[in-house]
C-alpha cells in the first residue's frame, strides 16, 4: 500500500535526474511539479538546457535495469522508436590500458539511443502520470524557508518570457536536481547554512562530437567501439551506433589537448588515436552534421553529507551533488541509483536530510572511486592521489591485460565499469590469482595483500 507524506513535492530541474526524482516521489506525494527553464521539445530533439544530449551517451547496464524497473516496457519502447540494444561486452569494443578485452556475453544490457530520445521518453512517461506536473519555461532563483530557516518550504521562481515577477511555489518537499550549474550552496548560505566541502579532480577534458551516417553493420557486429586514454597517450574516442544508419563520434583530449572541431582537424584527431577502429569506420562515411565541442573542466563531489546541518524539507540529487568525469558514462546510471534511494527515503515518511546524503554518498562511493580512481592514474591529473589508489591503478591495468585473453576476467570488468557491482568485486581471490597469474606476478605490492588490507577499498 502507499503512503502520502503530504501533499506537494516540488523537484528543481525536469533533466534526467529530475524526471527519475519525480517519478519516485509520486508513489508517496499526492503532486508531484518539475519545474525547468527550458520549454520541453518533441522526444529526440535537442534543447539548450541540456548541452551534453549532443554528445554520445551510453547507459550504463545497472541505469538500463533501474529505468526498466522504474518504467517497465521501456527499453523495447526505445527499441521501437529506433534505439539498439545489444550486450555490453559481446557487443562493445573496449580498448583499456591499451588492450583490447576479450569479447563475450556479459549477460548486461547495452541501450544505444542519443540522449534526447532517452530523456524524451522518460519524460512523456513521467508526465503521462496525472500526479506530476511540469512547468517549463521558469528560472528556479531562490529557495523559501521558515522564519527560523530550519525548513525549506518552497522555491522561487520567475518565468523567463513574462516581466520577471517572481513566484513562490509552495511545498512539502524540495529535491534540487538543477544539474552541474546547481545553486544550491549559495542558496544554503543565504539561509545561514555552510556550503558543502568538495573533492575536484582536475582532468581539463575536452570532447568533439560529430555523427555519421554508418549501417548497422559497420562495426562488425559491434555497437560500440571505446578507446580509453592510457598513460603514454591522453587521447580517447568512442564511436556508438544509434540506430537510424546513424554513429554518434566523440574524440577526447585531456589536460589541455582539445579536439579539433573543424572536419579535417577532427578526422586527423581520430586517425592518432592508438588505436585505428575509430578512424576507419569514419574515414570515407558521409557526416551528418558538424563537429560540435564540450569542456568539462573537473569532476566535482559536493560533500552535502558532511554538512553538520541542513534545512529540513531540502534534498539534493543527480550532478547538483556529483559530477563525474562523462568519459565513463555514469551520469544518468548514478542518478537512477539515487532515485532509488530517494524513494526508501520518502517510503519512510517526511526524509531525514542528512540521513538522505549519508545513503547517497554510499551510493557515489563506488562511481567515484572508478572515476577518479582511473583519472588519477594519468600523468597530470590533479587530485590527491594515495598509496591504495596507486596499487588499484595497477591491479586494474594488469587485470585489463588479463581480460584481453580471460573472458571471465573481461565480464567482471564490465559489470564493475557497468555499476551492477562494486569495485571491490575486481579483489575477490580467485580474480585477483586469475589477474596475478595471467600476467605474471612480478609486482611485489600486488603480491604484499595491500589491497586485501585497504579500507577503502570494499
Ligand atoms: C559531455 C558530456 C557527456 C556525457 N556523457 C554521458 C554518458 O555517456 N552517460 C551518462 O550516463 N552520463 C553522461 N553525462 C552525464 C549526464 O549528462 C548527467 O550526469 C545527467 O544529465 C545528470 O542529470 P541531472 O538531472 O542531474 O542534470 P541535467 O540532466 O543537466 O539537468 C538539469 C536540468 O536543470 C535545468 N536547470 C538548471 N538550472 C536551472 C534553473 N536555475 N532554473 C530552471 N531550470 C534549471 C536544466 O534546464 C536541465 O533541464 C555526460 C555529461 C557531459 C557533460
Amino acid at each position: 500500500m502507499t503512503r502520502t507524506n503530504g501533499d506537494h513535492a516540488l523537484v528543481l530541474g525536469g533533466g534526467i535526474g529530475g524526471l527519475l526524482a519525480a517519478r519516485v516521489l509520486a508513489d508517496t506525494y499526492d503532486r508531484v511539479t518539475l519545474i525547468d527553464r527550458d520549454r520541453m521539445p518533441v522526444p529526440g530533439e535537442h534543447r539548450r538546457g541540456v548541452p551534453q544530449g549532443r554528445h554520445v551517451h551510453g547507459l550504463l547496464a545497472r541505469g538500463q535495469q533501474i529505468l526498466e524497473e522504474l518504467f517497465p516496457g521501456l527499453t523495447a519502447e526505445l527499441i521501437a522508436q529506433g534505439a539498439l540494444a545489444g550486450d555490453l561486452l559481446a557487443n562493445c569494443r573496449w580498448y583499456l590500458n591499451g588492450h583490447r578485452l576479450r569479447q563475450t556475453d556479459s549477460g548486461l544490457t547495452v541501450l544505444c539511443a542519443r540522449r534526447p530520445l532517452l530523456e524524451g521518453t522518460v519524460r512523456a512517461r513521467v508526465l503521462g502520470r496525472a500526479d506530476v506536473t511540469l512547468r517549463e519555461g521558469y528560472d528556479i532563483v531562490g529557495l523559501t524557508a521558515t522564519p527560523d530557516s530550519r525548513r525549506v518550504t518552497g522555491a522561487r521562481i520567475m518565468g523567463r518570457s513574462d516581466d520577471g515577477t517572481a513566484e513562490d511555489v509552495a511545498a512539502d518537499l524540495v529535491v534540487d536536481a538543477t544539474g552541474r550549474g546547481s545553486r544550491l550552496p549559495h542558496w544554503l548560505e543565504r539561509l545561514g547554512y555552510d556550503a558543502p566541502p568538495e573533492e575536484r579532480i582536475g582532468i581539463r577534458l575536452a570532447y568533439a562530437t560529430r555523427a555519421y551516417r554508418l549501417s548497422a553493420d559497420a562495426l562488425g557486429g559491434d555497437l560500440v567501439v571505446i578507446n580509453g586514454a592510457t598513460r603514454e597517450q591522453l587521447r580517447g574516442g568512442l564511436v556508438q551506433l544509434v540506430g537510424g544508419e546513424t554513429a554518434l563520434v566523440t574524440l577526447t583530449g585531456r589536460l589541455g589537448d582539445v579536439p579539433p572541431v573543424d572536419p579535417d582537424g577532427f578526422l586527423a584527431f581520430a586517425r592518432s588515436l592508438p588505436f585505428p577502429d575509430i578512424h576507419r569506420s569514419i574515414r570515407d562515411a558521409e557526416p551528418l552534421d558538424d563537429p560540435v565541442p564540450f569542456r568539462f573542466p573537473e569532476s566535482v563531489w559536493r560533500r552535502y553529507d558532511r554538512l553538520r546541518r541542513m534545512p529540513a524539507g531540502l534534498l539534493v540529487i543527480g550532478d547538483a551533488v556529483c559530477r563525474l568525469n562523462p568519459q565513463y558514462a555514469q551520469g544518468m546510471s548514478v542518478a537512477a541509483l539515487e532515485a532509488l534511494v530517494l524513494r526508501e527515503h520518502v517510503r519512510a515518511g517526511d526524509p531525514d536530510p542528512r540521513g538522505f546524503l549519508r545513503d547517497l554518498a554510499r551510493v557515489l562511493d563506488g562511481p567515484w572511486k572508478i572515476s577518479s580512481g582511473a583519472d588519477l592514474a594519468l600523468p597530470g591529473v590533479e587530485g590527491r592521489r594515495t598509496p591504495v589508489g596507486r596499487v588499484m591503478n595497477r591491479y586494474v591495468s594488469r587485470l585489463h591485460a588479463t581480460a584481453a585473453s580471460d573472458a571471465e576476467a573481461a565480464a567482471s570488468f564490465v559489470r564493475v565499469a557497468g555499476l551492477v557491482d562494486p569495485p571491490g568485486r575486481l579483489l575477490r581471490p580467485a580474480l585477483v590469482a586469475r589477474v596475478l597469474r595471467g600476467t605474471g606476478s612480478s609486482d611485489g605490492v600486488l603480491r604484499s595483500g595491500v589491497i586485501g588490507e585497504s579500507p577503502a577499498i570494499r
